[in-house]
């Protein structure tokens, strides 16, 4: 992998650019090239109408291979070739980013119970104060504690992910890869143990 400092390197050694401000130099000096090496248009491209017709083409091009594949579609043939580049959302969400932080999940035990001991960790660290957690007795000795309840407002959470890197069970997760997320109301936003396990 190249560091700054190997790319600065560089720079300095092929551009005779040095400093902080070496990227910056480099790309004025670039400009400037482009400036003075620029290809004069002819007569015939000053009318624009070469420029007009690729154009058109290419429009014309994606246009009707788009409205052939749809019509194919209809008749239940080459479903596997997309006809346009536009996600069909809902029905078609789009794929997300293996890492992205999106709506939490609380994670479950091989007997279906949350792996949450509520140990209160996501709730202290939450900037967002949107977490709400009730402890109560475990009926087995080997766990202490468990969520009787375990709220989460998501009108109020920031997506920090504090609460996912600082639990120690890996008892809540935000890869449940939804992000539509949209109520009619407040309340709708808050999320109680059932909902959060459902995923
Ligand atoms: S992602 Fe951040 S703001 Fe949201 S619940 Fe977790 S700790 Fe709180
Ligand atoms: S940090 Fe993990 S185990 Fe602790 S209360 Fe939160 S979800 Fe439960």
């Amino acid at each position: 992998m190249t560091t700054t400092q190997q790319k600065r390197a560089q720079l300095e050694k092929y551009h005779d650019v040095a400093g902080p401000f070496a990227y910056l130099r480099l790309a004025q000096m670039k400009r400037a090239w482009k400036k003075s090496n620029r290809r004069e248009l002819t007569w015939w491209e000053k009318t624009y109408i070469p420029g007009v017709f690729v154009g058109l083409w290419i429009t014309s091009k994606h246009f009707f291979r788009n409205l052939a594949l749809h019509i194919l579609h209809l008749f239940g043939l080459f479903k596997g070739i997309p006809a346009a580049v536009t996600y069909q959302y809902p029905e078609q969400p789009r794929p997300t980013g293996a890492r992205l932080r999106t709506r939490h999940r609380l994670t479950k035990r091989e007997d279906g119970s949350p792996r949450c001991v509520a140990c209160m960790m996501c709730e202290t660290v939450c900037p967002a104060r949107c977490i709400e957690i009730t402890a109560a007795e475990h009926p087995d000795p080997n766990i202490e504690k468990y969520p009787a309840e375990f709220i989460l407002d998501l009108g109020k959470c920031v997506y920090c992910g504090f609460c996912v890197e600082v639990c120690p069970e890996d008892a809540i997760r935000m890869d449940t890869g939804r992000h539509d997320i949209a109520e009619y109301s407040r309340e709708s936003m808050i999320y109680d143990k059932k909902r959060l396990m459902e995923d």
